[in-house]
């Protein structure tokens, strides 16, 4: 099998955090080259934007997409246009809509349009979404609050339209829930706090349910500090299964039932070699739906500016 030569596009957190490190390990995946404004990696070709990486750069079979979700879309259909398979990170767009042109692009050209959700590679997820599929579910609870100075330092764009706010992690969660439950949930009832000067919410509650009414609620918070929570709580009839640190453990009436290492972005990167060695995309949607969803139900309520 030929290396899939990949250029990572938005040198940034994500990009140097998890992006560099997974792509140095996965067998069939190397990184070619970098476009961004600002960043660059010593020892590799480096592009201001995607459109001089296209037209300059050292041949490539695909892109991995780390700028941030404003700027995403029209990146993709240019990489797309170029014969290029199409790594995003999440969230897969501003809208659901913006998607639909990019899958049908990606379907023409045979090329790969692989959407993840890194959180759904959690070790605990699979185990969990087995767990549950033979219970009878009564409850779920989401409790996802950190600290955005912390984990977002300085990302203007998170405030802005699109950029999601406190959902930007939020959604994770709501990656890993539809994940393991058996059936789809929706959302109900959504409330949303926005500080004075944001165009995203720093906070928000929001009620779901499936066809049998599964009461699930989700507390998102941006204004955690000390202890930080990425915690799913599921009563069943079998005992409270809980996901902590982002579904990294799974405990079932408080004994941990799985705990194994972070290999979420090696996954996401075997997983987009597996795919485009075949030209199929993998785009699930669900969980940009219930956010998008939660901003239409959203009850909202103006709260103190944010200052980073
Ligand atoms: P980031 O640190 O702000 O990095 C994004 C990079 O994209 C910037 O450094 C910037 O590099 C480039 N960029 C920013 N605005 C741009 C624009 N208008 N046009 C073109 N390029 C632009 O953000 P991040 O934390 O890496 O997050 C990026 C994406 O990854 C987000 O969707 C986020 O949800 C996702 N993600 C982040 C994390 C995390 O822990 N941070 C975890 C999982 C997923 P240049 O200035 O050099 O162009």
């Amino acid at each position: 099998m030929s290396e899939l030569r990949i250029a990572i596009v938005g040198f940034g957190k994500i990009a140097r955090d998890q992006h560099v490190g997974a792509i140095a390990v996965v067998q069939g995946a190397t990184l070619a080259a970098v476009a961004s404004r600002n960043a660059s990696l010593p020892g590799l070709p480096h592009f201001a934007t995607i459109e001089e990486l296209l037209e300059q750069g050292p041949p490539i079979d695909a892109v991995s997409l780390c700028t941030p979700p404003q700027v995403r879309r029209a990146q993709a259909a240019t990489a797309l246009a170029a014969g290029k398979h199409v790594m995003l990170e999440k969230p897969p767009g501003i809208g659901v809509a913006e998607l639909d042109p990019l899958i049908a692009m990606a379907a023409e050209a045979k090329r790969t349009l692989f959407a993840t959700w890194h959180s759904r590679y959690a070790p605990a997820v699979e185990p969990a979404r087995q767990w549950l599929a033979t219970r009878r579910l009564k409850s779920v609870h989401i409790n996802w609050k950190e600290d955005v100075r912390v984990w977002h330092p300085g990302q203007t764009w998170i405030w802005e339209p699109g950029g999601l706010g406190v959902f930007d992690p939020g959604i994770n969660a709501l990656s890993i829930l539809t994940r393991i439950l058996p059936q789809p949930v929706f959302v109900t009832a959504a409330e949303l706090a926005f500080p004075a000067n944001c165009q995203a919410p720093i906070a928000a509650n929001l009620t779901l349910t499936d066809i049998g009414g599964l009461p699930v609620t989700a507390e998102f918070d941006f204004r955690q500090t000390g202890p930080q929570s990425w915690d799913i709580l599921v009563d069943t009839d079998g005992g409270q299964m809980k996901l902590s640190r982002g579904a990294r453990i799974m405990a079932v009436d408080g004994k941990v039932v799985a705990d194994a290492p972070d290999e979420e972005y090696r996954e996401l990167y075997r997983r987009f070699v597996a795919l485009t060695a075949t030209g199929m995309s993998d785009v699930d949607l669900a969980p940009l739906r219930l956010v998008a969803d939660a901003f239409l139900l959203g009850k909202r309520t103006l709260v103190e500016p944010f200052v980073d």
